[in-house]
């Protein structure tokens, strides 16, 4: 079972996200979360997890969650990437795919995918 995971959603998924984290919020609870300030900061306040809250995605949150896979110190990541719009942190976005890839962390981005591996990892 992954025990520290991280929760990120871009702007237009983040309503999605919560609406996931509280759908799953028993399979979440006892794991160490870690999200990006804002996606963290919603989570906190509107569900009954306790996120550690990094920095904003566009202020380096994606990048210290990359530096986290590096580092040995994630076990999995759910990351609800928005498809349709351009987002000016592009890059770090796709830093932090190819490290989750290169280090072969847990990794869903999508609500089927996180779900399906919360399920098999409960
Ligand atoms: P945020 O970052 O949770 O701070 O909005 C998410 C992202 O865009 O990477």
């Amino acid at each position: 079972m992954p025990k520290t995971i991280a929760l990120v959603a871009h702007d237009q998924k983040k309503d999605q996200m919560i609406a996931w984290v509280k759908a799953n919020e028993a399979a979440l609870a006892g794991r160490e979360i870690y999200g990006t300030g804002t996606t963290g900061g919603r989570i906190n306040a509107e569900t009954g997890l306790s996120v550690t809250c990094l920095k904003s995605g566009p202020l380096g949150g994606d990048a210290q969650i990359g530096a986290m896979i590096a580092e040995d110190k994630l076990d999995a990541l759910v990351f609800f990437i928005d498809p349709l719009s351009a987002l000016p942190h592009d890059v770090d976005v796709k830093s932090l795919l190819r490290l989750a890839i290169l280090y072969d962390v847990l990794l869903a981005v999508n609500e089927a995918s996180a779900t399906a591996m919360l399920a098999r990892t409960s």
